[in-house]
């Protein structure tokens, strides 16, 4: 007689924050802030960065605007668990760049990529007064300020990620960063640590075989000895499965040495982009 294995244990539900716009401010051509004030700031902690997430929701405006319209907020567990498939809500992630304790606000930057899509388009649009809610935050990763050597590199969906590790590197922290975006007029302005040389790369420099981004972390000052360099590595996925053998097969790093993530997968929406992280093509470690 076969036994029925007893279900997993039901994941822990992220709160549900409930953010306003306040304003939003184009960075460059292909990234715009938004700046979004928590409603109830007593009931959330742990928000400070580097390397914390929310997952914005996207409600279709069939259900969201009923509620907002009576007054109410819409309740992301009840939705998911009463919502026919249709319509259920569509989650994306988002770093939080910045947050402003005092003003209990959350800076957040998103790659405008063109019409498809729920994030970037919205933020795109987005003006003060606009709502949305979001789960979260999530994320642990942050840089150990004793590393000898500090290698971060991202393309745009990362690199409000990566400024935000920048910024929580101690005033002597020694090694180089990677940033690249379509084009020169993408660059933004960058403080670092004297020691962390600051280097762009284009999208339209690049050949079609090795993203810009692979090739600069190749061509990068790398010490000579390796065991206290750490490295925060975040992108297009198949860049980060590029920068995997970079790092552990030419490098030789370990693989507790780096923080190596895929944020999103060219021509794929986040749905099937997170839906393939069981699968083999979507394992970046
Ligand atoms: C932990 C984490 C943190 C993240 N932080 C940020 C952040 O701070 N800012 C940010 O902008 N993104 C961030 N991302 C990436 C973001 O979640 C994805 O890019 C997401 O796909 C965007 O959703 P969308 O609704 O705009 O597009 P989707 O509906 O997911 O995709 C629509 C189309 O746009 C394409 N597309 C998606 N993203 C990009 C892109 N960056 N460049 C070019 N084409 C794209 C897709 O391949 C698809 O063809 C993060 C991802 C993770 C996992």
């Amino acid at each position: 007689m076969t036994s029925t294995p007893p279900n997993p244990p039901a994941r822990p539900r992220r709160p549900q924050l409930n953010l306003t716009v306040r304003s939003s401010h184009e960075l460059s051509p292909s990234m715009v802030r938004v700046v979004l004030g928590i409603d109830e700031p007593e009931r959330y902690e742990d928000i400070a960065p580097p390397e914390k997430y929310v997952k914005l929701v996207f409600l279709d405006p069939s259900v969201e605007g009923p509620l907002r319209a009576r007054g109410e907020t819409p309740d992301y567990w009840e939705l998911k668990e009463t919502l026919p498939g249709a319509q259920q809500p569509v989650t994306r992630h988002l770093t939080i760049r910045r947050w402003v304790p005092e003003r209990h606000e959350l800076w957040m930057d998103f790659v405008v990529h063109g019409d498809e899509g729920f994030a970037g388009p919205w933020a795109a649009r987005a003006e003060p007064g606009d709502r949305i809610i979001a789960l979260g935050p999530g994320g642990k990763w942050s840089p150990d300020p004793d590393a000898g050597w500090t290698l971060i590199a991202a393309d745009d969906a990362a690199i409000p990620a990566a400024l935000a590790v920048l910024e929580a590197l101690p005033a002597n922290a020694c090694g180089e960063v990677v940033l690249e975006v379509d084009s020169p007029r993408d660059v933004l302005d960058v403080p670092a640590p004297a020691g962390m040389a600051v280097h762009w790369v284009f999208r339209q420099d690049a050949d079609d075989d090795v993203p810009a981004l692979v090739r600069a972390v190749g061509e990068a000052g790398w010490p000579e000895a390796t065991e206290d360099v750490q490295v925060f590595a975040h992108g297009e996925r198949e860049a980060m499965k590029a920068l995997r053998r970079e790092l552990f097969t030419r490098r030789g790093l370990e693989r507790s040495q780096a923080s190596l993530s895929g944020y999103w997968a060219r021509g794929r929406t986040e749905d099937a982009f997170q839906a393939e992280k069981k699968l083999p093509i979507g394992q970046i470690l």
